[in-house]
């Protein structure tokens, strides 16, 4: 079941829980009891998924400047 994490907007706290991913952005209370809360962002596959990319797509060497320089033609 994967893990999100709130900040109460009350008092300021932050607090993780376990919930269905159907639930996620269901009204979640505090452990103060407040219903002033705010889903945050998973980071985690979030950053993972973004360098993975990065690493695949970079480009090395800069090919294909042969022809950008004049020498082909
Ligand atoms: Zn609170």
């Amino acid at each position: 079941m994967p893990r999100y994490e709130y900040r109460c907007r009350a008092c300021g706290t932050t607090f993780e829980l376990n919930r269905p991913m159907a639930e996620s952005s269901a009204p979640a209370a505090c452990p103060d009891g407040h219903d002033d809360t705010v889903k945050l962002l998973s980071t985690v596959a979030v950053t993972g998924a973004a360098s993975a990319g990065r690493a695949a797509s970079a480009p090395q060497g800069g090919g294909g400047g042969c022809c950008g320089g004049g020498c082909c033609g």
